[in-house]
């Protein structure tokens, strides 16, 4: 699932948009029927909420993260809306909801008066999305892939996908835990946005080039008199995303293969030494799907209700079947979850399962490196075949 591209025309695709039409566009969004959700502080951290207006978003907020490490620091000089990188939210909170019930059941004169809760809400779910970044594009195009691409698919995500309009947001500054660059998904915005921005400038000079990426992007932002943008304006953008790929760290690209031949490594039992299965990585990670059903009936039999909520290949009971949990253990908890997210993802979905967002290092709470693991079992592979 996509959103609809602009066919190829003769116009222009690249505009010019002062900074203070931000609100505008925020407004023009609200207006057509959206519930517009986008970056705001909130807690210590640039979470993603409702934002009325640009008001709301975060002007001169920058962050700081390291492994097990995140803080918010303020940017007294031309301060701009989007220079954090992602923080603990993700757009799947949206798309994907940690609790959703997905019908309800009411006894009446003849047997049962059954509602479809979910798939209402869903249609009720006009979304916006504001400050969309380049991996997290590439994380909806994979829960896109896993969620409405096969067998098993879900209505409720597909309905509210199909409605979201999707304003993204190029990076022109990286996180120290962001490795997008190394896994082909940013920082720069490729497909999947309805509108593009990068900010340009700042004080008086404060801009946004504005991309075009499908029709109904094109219908917003000719109601917000964007002036077309010059060569030099691209130029400029362009320049700031490169900067922003720089001095990442790195996914080996080896990682899929190694990890595929890793399966009896001593070194899962030395990450296990270290992880506290507390499953914080998984309700970080924009592309972690997992989730669990439970129906709950009220005592004198009237009524029944099934909710899902996202679970996590870190919980015991995840694994449980007839006679016991196949994971039992921390060791192969872990090992599941990376080897998923980095090999077998592939032959699964045909892609990555991992986008190098970053957030699994910043909010683990002993601060293992999904990249620095990686570089480890590399390494092991590297000495096998020498020895
Ligand atoms: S595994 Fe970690 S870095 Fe990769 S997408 Fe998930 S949270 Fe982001
Ligand atoms: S890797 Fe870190 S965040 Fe993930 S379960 Fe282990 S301790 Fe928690």
């Amino acid at each position: 699932m996509t959103n609809p591209a602009k066919p190829k025309s003769s116009k222009p695709d690249a505009f010019v948009m002062d900074a203070n039409r931000l609100d505008a566009l925020i407004g023009a969004l609200a207006s057509s029927g959206h519930a517009v959700m986008g970056p705001r502080v909130a807690d210590g951290a640039v979470i993603l909420g409702p934002v009325a207006g640009a008001a709301d978003l975060p002007l001169g907020v920058t962050d700081r993260q390291e492994p097990g490490r995140y803080r918010l620091k303020t940017v007294k000089k031309d301060p701009a809306y989007f220079d954090f990188a992602v923080g603990p939210h993700t757009w799947k909170k949206f798309l994907f909801p940690p609790r959703e019930k997905l019908w309800s059941a009411e006894r009446a004169a003849k047997g049962f008066a059954v509602r479809e809760d979910g798939i209402d809400a869903a249609r009720r779910d006009k979304l916006a999305f504001v400050g969309v970044r380049a991996c997290e594009l590439a994380a909806i195009a994979a829960q896109d892939r896993v969620l409405t691409g096969g067998e098993y698919r879900s209505e409720t995500y597909a309905l509210r996908r199909e409605q979201t309009f999707i304003v993204a947001v190029n990076c022109r500054t990286s996180a120290a835990t962001c490795f997008c660059a190394s896994m082909n998904t940013g920082p720069g915005v490729g497909a999947g946005h309805d509108l593009a921005l990068t900010e340009l400038g700042g004080g008086k000079d404060h801009r946004f080039l504005v991309e075009v990426g499908s029709t109904r992007g094109e219908k917003v932002l000719m109601a917000l008199n964007a002036k077309p943008a010059k060569p030099k304006d691209v130029a400029a953008a362009r320049a700031a995303v490169a900067q922003a790929a720089k001095g990442q760290r790195k996914m080996p690209k080896s990682a899929p293969t190694v990890l595929a031949g890793a399966t009896d490594s001593p070194r899962w039992a030395d990450i296990a030494q270290r992880c506290l299965n507390c499953a914080s990585c998984t309700q970080v990670c924009p592309t972690c799907f997992c989730n669990t059903v439970t129906d709950t009936t009220t005592l004198d039999g009237s009524g029944a209700e099934r909710w899902r909520h996202w679970d996590s290949c870190f919980t015991l009971d995840f694994s449980y079947i007839h006679g016991g949990a196949i994971r039992g253990d921390g060791a192969h908890r872990y090992r599941q979850w990376m080897t998923h997210k980095l090999s077998h993802w592939f032959e699964q979905f045909g892609t990555s399962g991992c986008v190098g967002c970053g957030r699994c290092i910043t909010w683990c709470p002993v601060g293992i490196d999904i990249t620095l693991e990686a570089r480890g079992f590399v390494k092991d592979a590297k000495g096998k075949r020498k020895g």
